[in-house]
């Protein structure tokens, strides 16, 4: 039987890294959703979709043919674009997308449009898994543990204190010392977050959910953890 595990979380919780490193221990597929939504903002940002016109937004959304690669080793994710996959791992961390996606996911015609495709990938990875993988997935985002995969057998809310979070992100982010570009990189999350937290209930634990702080805890520690939420 397959084993679905579902990660909720905030910008700089850790959460794909982790799950990503959790699917490898299982040897189960994994899923970012993030990535997905930041996909359909590339594309409606190329198209030049006026961002305030949600039915507009929506409408083009559903053009947009999504190729997820559930890897954990390297998940990657790309559009068709006239006939041609495009790849997107590396343009989806731009800024610019960044910037935009939380507009773009607040749309609700666009989540009930990219939660149908994530169930799609899910079932797929339990029951027609790649060679060498076990049936099952860790998919993570804002909404896997109670809108997309309320039914998992392991439901995770990966939290860490703000700071510690912004602290990672911008380390993630930069690598660098320069401060205004820290302090930019803080705002942008902290604005993030209070939109997403509008379109998401990410912030607290649904019932049945377990909550795993990283707060204290090193990238090991956090992997460790979750294994062994799962293993229980
Ligand atoms: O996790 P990541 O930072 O890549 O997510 C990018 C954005 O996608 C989030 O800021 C949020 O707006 C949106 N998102 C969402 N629901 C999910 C996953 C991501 O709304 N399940």
């Amino acid at each position: 039987t397959a084993l679905v595990v579902a990660v909720d979380g905030p910008s700089g919780s850790g959460k794909s890294s982790v799950s990503r490193a959790a699917a490898a221990a299982l040897r189960v597929a994994f899923l970012d959703t993030g990535a997905m939504y930041r996909a359909v903002t590339w594309a409606v940002l190329e198209a030049g979709v006026d961002l305030s016109d949600a039915a507009a937004v929506a409408a083009h959304v559903r053009t947009v043919a999504l190729v997820v690669g559930t890897d954990p080793q390297a998940p990657t994710v790309a559009a068709v674009v006239d006939g041609a996959e495009v790849d997107l791992t590396e343009a989806v961390r731009t800024d610019r997308v960044t910037a935009n996606v939380s507009a773009v996911a607040a749309v609700q015609a666009v989540r009930q449009d990219l939660v149908l495709r994530q169930r799609t990938l899910i079932e797929a990875a339990c029951v027609d898994p790649e060679p060498g993988r076990e049936p099952g997935i860790v998919a993570e985002g804002r909404d896997i543990t109670t809108v997309v995969a309320p039914d998992a057998d392991v439901r995770i809310l990966l939290t860490a204190d703000e700071s510690v979070r912004l602290a990672r992100r911008a380390r993630q982010d930069l690598g660098t010392a320069d401060t205004d570009a820290l302090e930019a990189t803080r705002r942008g999350i902290v604005e993030r977050d209070r939109v997403d937290s509008r379109t998401t209930a990410f912030t607290s634990a649904a019932d049945g959910v377990v909550t795993v702080d990283s707060t204290a805890l090193d990238f090991e520690g956090t992997v460790a953890a979750v294994l062994e939420v799962v293993e229980r």
